[in-house]
């Protein structure tokens, strides 16, 4: 899967743009700034094809991105811009509840927190949603290389008891770096183990 190479598919603004159901989906959700497209674009290799969206307008839409061999990609919009118009979140709750809601092809949300700042209010907001739509979903801590092994161990320990009780989380967590390339392997083999 990872061999091969990622393309684009489609940016779905509203529901009804969704592509058919047919690949298994693994998508990837996070705060802005969290480093969501730069591990994207590290996973699969193509630099530049998730684009780093810092304009509140582009974050409304689900990208959509294939190897072609049965797996999607899923980049949900960041979340957390203090100032984007309540219009615009209440449109990207609306979507993002409806595309949760049954969407039988979607295996995991991989939630990506920064590893400087741990688990977040508007993060808690994130995983609730997931719990209460039942969608099972896995921590990944990104930027680990800007952290000393000490501190990285610290907020790893920290967020993994802050989920330990979520019903639709998945007790392991990932540190990662984009950088560095730390965690993209495993990422990428666990994604391939949830398809397969
Ligand atoms: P997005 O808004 O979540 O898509 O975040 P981006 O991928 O655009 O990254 C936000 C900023 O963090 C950019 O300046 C990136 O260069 C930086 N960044 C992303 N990943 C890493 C990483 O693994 N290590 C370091 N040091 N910086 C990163």
């Amino acid at each position: 899967f990872f061999a091969k190479a990622w393309n684009f598919v489609l940016s779905a603004p509203t529901i009804e743009a969704l592509p058919p159901i047919g690949d298994v989906e693994i998508a990837f959700a996070g705060r802005s700034n969290v480093g969501k497209s730069s591990l994207i674009n590290a996973l699969t290799g193509r630099n530049g094809l998730a684009r780093t969206s810092n304009t509140p307008g582009r974050t409304q839409e689900l990208n959509f991105f294939t190897s072609g061999d049965g797996i999607s990609i899923v980049d949900m919009p960041g979340y957390g811009y203090a100032e984007a118009p309540k219009k615009l979140v209440e449109s990207w709750n609306k979507l993002i509840r409806a595309y949760l809601r049954g969407r039988v092809s979607l295996r995991r949300v991989y939630v990506l927190i920064d590893s400087r700042h741990g688990l977040k209010a508007n993060d808690a907001v994130t995983l609730d949603l997931l719990d209460e739509m039942a969608v099972s979903y896995q921590i990944v801590l990104t930027k680990a290389d800007k952290l000393k092994t000490g501190e990285l161990e610290r907020v790893t320990d920290e967020t993994a008891k802050k989920i330990a009780r979520r019903p639709a989380a998945h007790p392991v967590l990932l540190a990662t770096s984009s950088s560095t390339g730390l965690g993209m392997d495993l990422l990428r083999a666990e994604i391939v183990s949830l398809a397969v």
